[in-house]
């Protein structure tokens, strides 16, 4: 018995491996993702919840509005961008919501799996105009896109609970899943659990968020700017931005090199 459950049990691995490959929409990365859509972005709703009820809503401000206003533009060049791929399926389960939290230390910005966006207050002084403002939501929004927390949840499920199932672990270890999702959802600051993206993750978010604040209509070139106010930050800049690789100085140039695309979709763009 032991022996056959040993034998079958790398080759479920093997499956499920295959089974959970997949594409990033966009790029065409390989990445591994094995948490169900569904069941992600219903973590992700209630963990939203869960902020919102923490959090004062800035609301009836100017921020607040342009939060709004660059947020609904973020997500229909999104929108516009899925259906001209024909890829719009993959933004069904989307729930869409953009919200500016009162948090002023804060200088950070999030947007969790099926379109839960959250801008903290302490953002708006280092985000100088809506063009930049549109380049760190473009940046989160395109993580969310290209399902970077489903591919962190998966591999820290796989390292730190052992590769047990997500329904195991939200049935035996409710506590960890729920930091986990946090953490992976791009909020470990906010519950002391360091997850830096990766430099694949940073350069795949600072590329599609171009594409996308272009399509918005505010100029990429705009993003050069938003970037050297966060170096600018030092030391005083927060763990998400801070510890992210690849260095500002790649950052730039990689920005630079896609600048010419980004063009064409802002000159395209409804400005
Ligand atoms: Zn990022």
């Amino acid at each position: 018995m032991k022996r056959r459950l040993s034998f079958i049990s790398p080759l479920l691995a093997m499956l499920l491996f295959i089974a959970a490959c997949s594409q990033v929409a966009l790029t065409g990365r390989n990445q591994f993702t094995m948490i169900p859509e569904s069941q992600l972005n219903a973590m992700s709703f209630s963990e939203y919840d869960n902020l919102l009820s923490e959090y004062e809503i800035e609301s009836g401000t100017a921020d607040a509005q342009l939060v709004k206003t660059v947020g609904v533009r973020i997500k229909n060049s999104v929108e516009t961008y899925f259906a001209q791929e024909g890829m719009s399926d993959q933004l069904e389960g989307y729930e869409w919501e953009v919200n500016l939290l009162v948090d002023d230390d804060m200088v950070n910005a999030f947007c969790m799996p099926g379109g839960k966006v959250g801008v903290f207050t302490g953002m708006m002084d280092i985000a100088e105009t809506p063009g930049q403002l549109a380049t760190v939501m473009g940046h989160e929004v395109a993580h969310a896109i290209a399902d970077h927390g489903n591919e962190r949840m998966s591999q820290q499920l796989i390292t730190s609970l052992g590769g047990v199932a997500l329904a195991v672990a939200l049935r035996d270890k409710p506590q960890e899943t729920q930091m986990l999702a946090l953490a992976a959802f791009g909020l470990g600051t906010q519950i002391g659990i360091l997850l830096p993206y990766s430099r694949t993750h940073e350069s795949e978010a600072d590329h599609l968020g171009l594409i996308f604040m272009a399509m918005a209509g505010y100029d990429p070139h705009e993003a050069v700017d938003f970037w050297e106010n966060m170096a600018a930050m030092g030391g005083a800049a927060p763990p998400e931005w801070l510890s992210t690789h690849p260095s500002h100085e790649t950052r730039i140039e990689n920005l630079t090199e896609w600048m010419p695309e980004a063009m064409q979709y802002y000159q395209n763009s409804n400005k």
